[in-house]
């Protein structure tokens, strides 16, 4: 049994783009990007999201969006909800992809996605050997609660992508397995958004 326990070291490494050729992706659903934006509007502050999962829907000539990302490409490299001396200012409704943190979700194929480390965070750089070689229980007990947190995530991706397949079963919409990236980007500037939404 490890003693490791994971502490944030207040890096803001989640909270920021990483220098080099690395994008930092910090994913959030369209129902906690609405929440976001309620509150930096109320704020006044600016607060910038980009479409990150998404899927064209041959049937319906529309993409599909499942989640989009915090645009990061600011003065201050970072999510403008993020503070130097308070860190997160919008703990309350903070997006699953940061409670979970450093654990994520890794897209392993076009459907399927399963918890990992990011290892760009502090503690996961100063502890990597441990952590390399981790089960499933250890994984647990380092991240006692981040994990539960994890485990939230990724059933909420699943039902994203439950619903993606029921959708495709009952022909409501049709996800070409294979299409050239041309097709891809044209589609991307000519077609309507729909978002696809669970709870
Ligand atoms: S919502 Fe909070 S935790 Fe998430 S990236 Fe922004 S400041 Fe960081």
């Amino acid at each position: 049994m490890t003693n490791l326990k994971y502490k944030c070291m207040m890096g803001g490494t989640c909270c920021h783009e990483i220098p080099g050729d690395y994008v930092k992706r910090i994913p959030i659903y369209p129902d906690e990007a609405d929440k976001l934006i309620e509150i930096a509007k109320k704020r006044e502050i600016e607060f910038k999201i980009i479409e990150d999962l998404i899927f064209p829907d041959i049937k319906n000539e529309k993409i599909l969006v499942l989640t989009y990302r915090i645009r990061l490409d600011n003065e201050s490299q970072g999510c403008p909800f993020y503070d130097k001396k308070r860190g997160c200012t919008v703990h309350n409704i903070k997006p699953l992809a940061c409670q979970a943190y450093p654990l994520a979700l890794k897209q392993i194929d076009a459907f399927n996605f399963e918890i990992s480390i990011d290892p760009l965070c502090n503690f996961v750089i100063n502890n990597y050997e441990e952590l390399e070689t981790v089960d499933l229980e250890k994984l647990k007990t380092i991240f006692q609660e981040e994990y539960p947190k994890a485990v939230i995530f990724y059933r909420k991706n699943k039902r994203i992508m439950f619903k993606i397949r029921e959708l495709e079963v009952t022909n409501k919409i049709s996800i070409p397995r294979e299409i050239s990236l041309d097709h891809f980007n044209d589609y991307l500037k000519i077609w309507d958004r729909e978002e696809i939404r669970v709870k």
